[in-house]
């Protein structure tokens, strides 16, 4: 059975094109912990995770960008899922007290998010990962202050150090539910998408065309069938505040 038009997660358990099935979560550092019970309770999949697999090797992506993708590959289908924010703690300082290491730690929301310790921003060798206690963060800094004149404090951003990140991974996951609970109407497959929109939405004084969406494209990947829905927003008009004739 298909849904759609919901924001909020559908309570569609055991979908019928994945329900059983193996899902093979190609991730690390912890991030199946929000991931995993929301995929097996929403997909009825079972999930695992393979050891050893290195996603650092494809570290392009900022850590603010959390990108999902979920690759069927029987039935060579992709559906995919992005969460985008501006909510991250990602921040580094060169400090020469312990004092300026105490506001860095406060500032980054320590000790609920790890610390990383390193002698200069782009030391690899004498690094310190994963800092997460108070009297270990003191005594490291002091050390590395007694060797030198300085030391690089940086926040951990990987997933298992963040909790900030593992709420943006939980969303990214959460939309990716909902884009496989929306159906193609023709052949049923799920991930039916927004693949384009369209402007022209008119104004409410002048009736001329604005730059804002009158229409969006859905599409499925599957069978290619396309529909585009006006006025998806249950708005027909435009405020003259956005039309280029009115209010120029
Ligand atoms: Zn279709
Ligand atoms: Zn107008």
């Amino acid at each position: 059975m298909c849904f759609s038009g919901f924001i909020a997660i559908i309570p569609m358990h055991n979908h019928p094109l994945f329900a059983g099935r193996t899902l093979v979560l190609a991730t690390m550092h912890s991030k199946e912990q929000v991931m995993a019970p929301l995929l097996q309770q929403y997909l009825g999949v079972q999930v695992v995770v393979p050891a050893h697999f290195n996603t650092d090797l494809f570290g392009f992506i900022p850590s603010n960008d959390e990108l999902l993708l979920l690759y069927d590959a029987d039935n060579k289908l992709e559906i995919s899922a992005r969460e985008l924010t501006t909510a991250n703690n990602f921040a580094g300082r060169q400090i020469s007290s312990v004092r300026e290491a105490q506001q860095f730690a406060a500032a980054a929301g320590f000790p609920q998010h790890a610390l990383i310790l390193r002698t200069h921003k782009h030391d690899t060798h004498h690094v310190q990962k994963g800092i997460t206690d108070r009297d270990t963060l003191l005594s490291a800094v002091k050390k590395r202050l007694e060797a030198h004149d300085s030391v690089y404090i940086t926040t951990d951003m990987r997933a298992m150090h963040n909790p900030t990140r593992m709420q943006a991974i939980e969303k990214a996951t959460r939309k990716l539910i909902d884009k496989v609970a929306e159906c193609c109407p023709v052949c049923a497959t799920p991930g039916y998408a927004v693949t384009n929109y369209h402007t022209g939405l008119p104004c409410s004084l002048c009736g001329a065309p604005t730059r804002i969406v009158l229409s969006i494209v859905y599409t499925c990947s599957m069978c290619n069938y396309t529909n585009s829905v006006k006025y998806h927003k249950g708005k027909t008009s435009e405020d003259p505040m956005y039309c280029n004739w009115c209010n120029p």
